[in-house]
């Protein structure tokens, strides 16, 4: 008789704990899994997926006025509640799909908020469920700011439940979730500031891009006030306005604030479990996702470290592997490849040219921007980057990053490259495919 009513409890049916619970379940583990939300959880319901399609709806506006350079004449409107009413049909299929898988996998679902009473006992609506470990999967939350009318602050979450586009947008940071919800809603037409407290945005990308993106940004009329905090925001009769640390009363109908992610560890019971906890309230975790309490492990966003999707599902199957399986799915943390789905988009691969000097003795770069051919044609004007970071030591290509059309197909591509530790001598060596943006990166002298 098993001690315990299943071998792997998890909390949060989101891309980890999904990923976690459908392999564990896979390689022969008794599972069940609660969700207190929408199956898939940030990524498939407020994140990812409904951002990208968002990204695809909003750049028609572009695709559009270049279409007129062609010989197109368009007549065009937009209507917003279709994008949302498709979207939301699109992740209602996916929230089924990610039900089947789990079913499809053996595990069980549980409905309902997750908390622990003991290391080995989670309670669900009433229901104890005891499992020999549990893995807390349960993500994270935007932070609301410290101000004063915090309570008119929004999240990323609103604008994926927009019932009208607003006239007015003001987004308050320049990281991931600003850029790329401000540029949805600038090429919508919607009339974007963004606020920002440091001096240029995308801190920790590579100066070189940050500035081209300013300015490209600009260019498509986003407003980007630098050095610039928000000191209140106040209610009116057509809207709000936020007090600004320089001086300036802005006024605007949708106040979102994209200013980070903190893990989600609410609720869950963890106090007096004895459950480290990072300075944030992040779950510190093992190389193996074991957390202090050995049999309590934790994956993804609520560990606080990388909060992209596909860490998340790395570490799951880390997880899975390491308990219930025999091989090793070592993560390398180095040289991930991300994007972040502005308008025009950007993606990165390995080191900045900044961290290269600090880490090596001579570094060489190269760099190139370039009208894309396809708007040579158009009345837009839009121009792309690529830079490549270069060990002068040993001839490896340490970083590629681009701004432009289709950046993260190209980046995702190069980062196998940087993971086999392509020289530049191999770059150059790699016949181009022409006429390509890409083709740049293997000609760039
Ligand atoms: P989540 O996916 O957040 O899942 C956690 C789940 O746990 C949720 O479903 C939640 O309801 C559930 N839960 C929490 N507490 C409990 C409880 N007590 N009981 C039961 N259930 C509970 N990453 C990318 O790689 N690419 C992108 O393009 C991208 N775009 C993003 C856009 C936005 C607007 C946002 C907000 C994030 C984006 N991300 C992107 C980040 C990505 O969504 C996260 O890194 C990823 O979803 C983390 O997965 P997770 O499994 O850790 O947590
Ligand atoms: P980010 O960490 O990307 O950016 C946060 C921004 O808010 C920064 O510009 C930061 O400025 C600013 N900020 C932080 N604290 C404050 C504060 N108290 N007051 C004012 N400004 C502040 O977080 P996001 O919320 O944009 O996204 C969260 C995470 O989700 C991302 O880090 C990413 O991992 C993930 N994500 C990934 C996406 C993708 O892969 N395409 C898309 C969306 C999200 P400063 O630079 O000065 O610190």
């Amino acid at each position: 008789m098993a001690e315990y009513d299943y071998d792997l409890f998890v909390v949060g049916a989101g891309s980890g704990g999904v990923r976690a619970a459908r392999m564990a379940s896979e390689l022969g583990a008794r599972v069940a899994i609660a969700e207190m939300d929408r199956m898939g959880g940030t990524c498939v319901n407020v994140g990812c997926i409904p951002k990208k399609l968002f990204v695809y709806g909003s750049h028609f506006s572009y695709d559009l006025q270049d279409a007129r350079g062609y010989g197109w004449s368009t007549e065009s409107s937009f209507d917003w509640a279709t994008l949302l009413a498709n979207k939301d049909r699109e992740i209602a299929r996916l929230n089924r799909i990610y039900e089947g898988l789990l079913e499809g996998a053996g595990a069980d679902l549980v409905k309902g908020p997750a908390r622990l009473l003991d290391p080995h006992t989670v309670e669900v609506c009433g229901t104890q469920h005891s499992a020999e470990r549990i893995l807390l999967a349960t993500g994270g939350r935007a932070i609301v700011p410290d101000v004063p009318g915090r309570e008119h602050a929004l999240t990323s979450n609103a604008v994926f439940s927009l019932e009208e586009l607003p006239e007015r947008m003001m987004v308050v940071g320049a990281g991931y979730i600003a850029l790329e919800l401000g540029s949805v809603l600038c090429a919508l037409g919607v009339d974007v500031t963004l606020v920002h407290r440091g001096e240029e945005i995308l801190r920790g990308f590579d100066r070189d891009l940050r500035c081209h993106l300013h300015d490209e940004l600009e260019a498509k009329g986003m407003r980007i006030l630098l050095e610039t905090r928000v000191e209140e925001i106040r209610q009116t009769n057509v809207g709000f306005e936020a007090q600004l640390s320089n001086g300036e009363v802005l006024e605007t109908d949708f106040p979102v604030f994209a200013i980070g992610r903190e893990p989600r560890i609410e609720g869950l019971g963890l106090e007096g479990l004895g459950v480290e906890l990072g300075h944030r309230g992040g779950i510190v975790v093992d190389d193996d996702f074991t957390s202090s309490v050995p049999s309590i492990h934790a994956v993804g966003d609520v560990t606080d470290h990388i909060q992209l999707t596909p860490v998340a599902l790395a570490e799951a199957m880390h997880f899975a592997h390491h308990f219930y399986g025999q091989g090793e799915h070592r993560i390398d943390y180095m040289s991930i490849p991300t994007a972040v789905f502005c308008q025009p988009e950007l993606a990165t691969v390995g080191l900045t040219e900044a961290e290269a000097w600090h880490r090596c003795q001579d570094v060489r770069v190269y760099r190139s921007v370039f009208t894309p051919l396809k708007l040579t044609l158009s009345e837009r004007k839009e121009h792309s980057i690529v830079k490549l970071v270069v060990d002068a030591s040993n001839d490896r290509v340490i970083g590629c990053h681009m701004a432009g059309h289709g950046a993260a197909e190209i980046i995702q591509g190069l980062a196998v490259a940087i993971k086999a530790g392509a020289t530049k001598a191999q770059f150059d060596a790699t016949i181009g495919i022409h006429p390509t943006s890409a083709e740049e990166f293997v000609t760039l002298r």
